[in-house]
């Protein structure tokens, strides 16, 4: 039977502006077909086996033409598979997405389009302008700003004026260009010829609801000539009505301290969420990099026999957020209450790691200060006592130091490793993440497992040319980057997400200081 295929808008640009629906449909399909400039973040939504195309413009090439996407959308269906087609913004404003549904339609391909937020709309929003306003704009008219090809063939082709000029300024609604940059000289002037007012208010708003948005103010007479000057580039929109005059005082996009920072975090699974959601809220562009993937150790015994006796330990001590995870999920397949723990201690290393058990309503009797197996262990030996016995939940690439302590010190002890980590296969993902990594200032690494498959994935060579600093969580993840020959800007002084923060502040603050000198 041949697949669905969802025709979906992924909106301006920031994947926050995705809907719910829109993600749901990216998740369920079988292979991504995607343009240019979608967030890479949006296409982190598809699962695990998920195939990745692109089909939009290569620097120095044209756009895949529509017949050649069309086919593709349809050879995938017809091979059974759930295509999500995502595109910009709305996928039926300039966006060929009915031409699409027409070619799928024709071949009896069953489809559903899943509307997106508009650049359209959004974009002049992101920069404080409502495109309608009861005093100034009862009218809104989306115009092309561009050429179309079959323009320029036809005869006259160059001659030809971009749009209607003579209608729309009669307009007294707003007028939103897209795709118009390149030609807002000849947008301004044809309003002007036909008796649009030389004062008009105009806005061109560039990256909106990016990394690097910027808006650019000027009037009908004067805009293109402030554009040149700027060097406004698309993608950019242009508004054009009293509206536009408005942003001057309703812009209400704050810049956070790391604005138009780009940053990626390779993601070990734990951190990455409180990183992730920690640098956003500083204003930065994050991409996470999954570079590992997580999975528990099956048909685990040592781990059951373990769980059956647990009344024979005294402390309990995890290393991860995903040993808590994984710990409490198998208590609560077994139908183990959770007062079979009664009485016995808790330790942990790192603040993921205590959220974690918080969260399961427990407070851990011991976390060092500094998150090292180094200072855990010294702790723990002040504080256990000679019958003691521990029960350490760690995973299969956990380093030999603290048991090797335990050893050391005659300290009765089951390691019971219950996940493992292995280095992600990210197939055709790597066409949308490697340029990513390109464009990155800054790239983070929370643990020794994800310098190593970082390696893994990308190769030394690829790694020495790109241009972004590292940044590390702690020592021991920076001495792993060292042994793979990576150069580490800086190490977070607080061994957790919050320290790389912080770090990378600091880190953006001292090159802001030292571009200004
Ligand atoms: N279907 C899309 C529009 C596709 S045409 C939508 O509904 O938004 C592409 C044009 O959209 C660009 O040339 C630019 O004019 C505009 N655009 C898209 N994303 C933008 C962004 N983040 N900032 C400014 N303009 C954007």
């Amino acid at each position: 039977m041949a697949g669905k295929v969802y025709i979906i808008g992924a909106g301006p640009g920031n994947y926050k502006l995705l809907t719910l629906k829109a993600a749901e449909a990216i998740k369920q399909s079988d292979v991504i077909v995607y343009d240019r400039l979608i967030d890479s973040n949006v296409l982190g939504f598809a699962h695990d086996g998920a195939e990745f195309v692109y089909v939009g413009k290569q620097p120095q090439h044209h756009q895949v033409p529509q017949k050649e996407i069309n086919k593709i959308l349809l050879k995938y269906a017809n091979e059974g598979r759930t295509v999500a087609r995502v595109k910009g913004g709305d996928p039926f404003l300039f966006g060929r997405g009915g031409e699409e549904c027409e070619y799928l339609h024709k071949n009896g391909i069953e489809f559903e389009v899943v509307p997106g937020i508009t650049s359209a709309i959004a974009v002049p929003a992101y920069a404080g302008i409502p495109v309608t306003h009861r005093e100034h704009a009862s009218s809104l008219h989306i115009i092309t700003g561009h050429h179309s090809v079959e323009n320029k063939i036809s005869g006259d082709g160059e001659d030809k004026p971009l749009c209607d000029f003579e209608t729309l300024a009669k307009q007294e609604g707003t007028l939103v260009f897209l795709m118009g940059v390149k030609n807002i000289g000849e947008i301004c002037s044809g309003l002007m010829k036909f008796g649009k007012e030389p004062r008009t208010p105009v806005a061109v708003v560039e990256k909106g609801t990016r990394p690097g948005q910027r808006v650019v103010n000027g009037t009908l007479s004067d805009i293109a000539e402030k554009c040149v000057h700027y060097r406004v580039k698309s993608p950019a929109v242009i508004v054009a009505g009293q509206v536009a005059e408005l942003g001057e005082s309703l812009g209400w996009y704050s810049k956070g301290v790391l604005s138009g920072n780009r940053i990626v975090v390779t993601r070990p699974a734990e951190h990455s969420d409180t990183l992730v959601k920690g640098l956003e809220a500083h204003g930065a562009h994050v991409t996470e990099f999954p570079v590992i993937k997580i999975t528990e150790v099956q048909e685990n015994e040592q781990f059951h026999t373990a769980l059956n006796r647990l009344d024979s330990y005294s402390w309990l001590i995890f290393t991860s957020a995903n040993g808590v995870e994984i710990f409490f999920r198998r208590l609560n397949q077994l139908k183990t209450d959770i007062r079979r723990l009664y009485g016995i201690k808790l330790a942990v290393v790192g603040s993921a790691t205590e959220k974690a058990l918080n969260s399961k309503g427990l407070y851990p009797d011991y976390i060092p200060e500094k998150y090292t197996s180094k200072e855990l262990l010294s702790g723990l030996i002040e504080r256990i006592e000679g019958r003691d016995k521990i029960l350490l939940i760690d995973s299969e690439l956990s380093r030999p130091e603290l048991t090797r302590g335990f050893k050391d010190n005659g300290i009765a002890y089951d390691e019971i490793a219950v996940y493992t980590a292995e280095t992600s296969n990210l197939g055709s993902r790597l066409d949308y993440l490697v340029p990513e990594l390109e464009k990155a200032d800054i790239i983070t690494f929370a643990s020794p497992s994800a310098v190593k498959a970082f390696v893994t994935i990308l190769g030394k060579e690829k790694i020495r040319e790109l241009p972004a600093h590292m940044v590390c969580i702690g020592p021991v993840t920076a001495g792993a980057a060292a042994e793979e020959g990576i150069t580490v800007t800086a190490v977070a002084e607080q061994y957790n997400s919050e320290g790389i923060i912080n770090k990378i502040i600091e880190l953006s603050e001292n090159r802001r200081l030292n571009t200004q000198q």
